[in-house]
């Protein structure tokens, strides 16, 4: 066993069970479970349906414990309105939720791929432009220097890759494909309970049984929910969010920062229809207040993340439509100076009246605007939101009888699209070490059946977190020797393709 490993037993197991050990007595006798997941969010809903896909998990004892409504989960909108809760999912997540039969419930008019991406610099205009197109760049430039050799395996997977580098789709209706498969394989194998609309109360440690008939839960996790049942859990998986009361319960830390940003969304109308283009692509461009995307949807649609700072979130909700729609515009094409006046309070005129006399006196060879960059002409009612951006990282994501998924293991700025692509891979790997457990009939709770997950996952995660918390710094200065350096650096990175490729690949999960 590695120090690593005796480390974190050292560290998590001991505070959790002399914090629990002498809690409250529970009631009633619990109802036992091999597995219990908190969070019906994406992440943990297609961690139970990969564990009801697999022939050695279908039959555990699964609940599933979400405080939200699942049943209205899809997305049921018409074609004209979008939710404002979008992610960029990358061919390996499409590639897990196709392997547990969900991206076939998925509706799939209401997706959005693209096959590029151009990025530019607020500040100093240089740009990169994107472009998967698998038969170029690194992996090609081996394979032509070693035929037939080790790399032959990268190829097949290269080749077979799709040109997509992501695909847009509302957090609701890959929650809705999600329950859809659940409901699917709940009448096949039946051994998995939903409890939706319950809160989890409470979790503590069980008693040690006063006499020998009695189950010994000392230490298990027990569970009280809203509507007062107790559930034991064998394993007790946390899908439930940045707030993670199963976190909580384990007390595993999870150190990290606020950004002092807000990520702003909202659905926009656009002047052009995306799908008609032969090259749909997402755009971003990086404000030192913070980037500003622009991402696909069907028709004339697009999804809007604005990461700017708390007082420029505030001013851009308080707009109405008019004022939204002419601010993006302007996060587009004007210079930061002129942004920053715009949602300041000592800005008198509105934002429409600012842009009508700033732009035409701005060339976007000036900013960077790419030219096939659409026009804003409207949002969508009611989608503006924000929502605090912070970098969390639990330090640890197993302890004895828990394991964290998704957002309850970590939080990333939303600047690269990764959040959701990475819990979904920690759902991947936690099912498959389950799978793993059960062959070996190990106790599945156990830390040596969880510890490979977390050696698996944590690493790749913190990497990721630190390269797109590294990426925001870099950007967020306004002037300066950096502001020249990056402009060097992203003018280099577009002229190599071998190193885009590499980049690109690494952004659609193929890292
Ligand atoms: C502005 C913005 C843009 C983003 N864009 C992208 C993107 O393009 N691509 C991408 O990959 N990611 C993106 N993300 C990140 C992504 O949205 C999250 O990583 C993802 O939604 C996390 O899913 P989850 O299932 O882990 O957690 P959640 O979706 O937060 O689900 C947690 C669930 O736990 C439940 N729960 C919590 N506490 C309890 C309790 N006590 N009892 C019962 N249930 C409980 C909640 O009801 C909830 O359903 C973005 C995030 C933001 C803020």
């Amino acid at each position: 066993m590695s120090s690593a490993v005796v480390f974190r037993r050292l560290l998590i197991l001991p505070p959790a069970i002399r914090r629990h050990a002498y809690s409250t007595a529970v009631a009633s006798r619990p109802e036992v479970y091999d597995v219990v997941c908190v969070g019906g969010g994406p992440v943990g809903l297609s961690f139970v349906s990969a564990l009801q896909s697999h022939n050695t998990t279908r039959h555990l004892k699964i609940a599933l414990v979400d405080s939200q409504d699942l049943s209205i989960s899809k997305s049921g909108n018409d074609g004209e309105t979008y939710s404002n809760r979008c992610s960029s999912l990358t061919p390996a997540a499409l590639r897990y939720l196709k392997s547990i039969g969900a991206w076939n419930k998925i509706e799939s008019e209401r997706l959005q791929p693209y096959h590029a991406m151009d990025v530019w610099d607020g500040v100093s205009g240089s740009k990169i432009h994107f472009e998967d197109q698998p038969g170029t760049g690194l992996v090609d430039s081996l394979l032509e220097l070693v035929p037939g050799n080790r790399f032959q395996a990268s190829r097949t997977r290269y080749e077979t890759g799709s040109t997509v580098v992501a695909t847009m789709c509302e957090n609701s209706n890959l929650t809705g494909a999600l329950l859809q498969r659940i409901k699917e394989l709940k009448s096949e194998a039946g051994s998995l309970k939903v409890l939706d609309k319950t809160k989890v109360s409470s979790i503590d440690l069980g008693q040690t049984p006063t006499d020998e008939t009695s189950p010994d839960f000392s230490q298990w996790p027990l569970l009280t929910t809203s509507a007062g049942q107790t559930l034991a859990a064998r394993l007790l998986v946390g899908a439930d969010g940045a707030n993670s009361p199963v976190r909580q319960f384990a007390d595993i830390p999870s150190p990290g920062w606020d950004y002092n940003q807000h990520g702003v969304v909202a659905t926009l109308n656009l002047d052009r229809d995306f799908s008609s283009s032969e090259l749909r692509t997402a755009y971003q461009r990086f404000l030192p207040t913070g980037p500003v995307a622009l991402l696909p949807l069907p028709g004339k649609k697009a999804s809007l993340v604005w990461s700017t700072t708390p007082q420029h979130a505030a001013a851009l909700k308080s707009l109405d439509s008019a004022g939204f729609t002419a601010a993006v515009n302007a996060a587009f094409r004007l210079m930061p100076v002129d942004i920053n006046f715009m949602l300041s309070s000592s800005s008198t005129s509105t934002p429409e009246s600012e842009l009508a006399w700033r732009e035409p006196a701005t060339p976007p060879s000036s900013t960077g605007l790419p030219a096939s960059f659409p026009r804003i002409i409207g949002v969508q009612e009611g989608s503006q939101a924000s929502f605090p951006l912070r970098l969390r990282h639990a330090s640890t994501y197993t302890g004895h009888r828990v394991a964290l998924i998704g957002d309850a293991a970590h939080s990333i700025h939303p600047l690269a699209g990764q959040g959701l692509n990475l819990g979904l891979a920690d759902a991947e790997a936690l099912a498959k070490q389950m799978v793993y457990g059960v062959e070996h009939g190990m106790d599945i709770g156990s830390c040596w059946c969880l510890d490979g997950y977390g050696s698996e996952r944590w690493g790749k995660n913190n990497a990721m977190l630190g390269v797109v918390d590294k990426l925001g710094k870099l950007y967020s200065a306004g002037s300066g020797p950096v502001v020249w350096g990056r402009s060097l650096g992203l003018g280099l990175v577009d002229r190599l393709g071998v190193v885009k490729s590499a980049l690109v690949g690494a952004a659609a999960g193929r890292g």
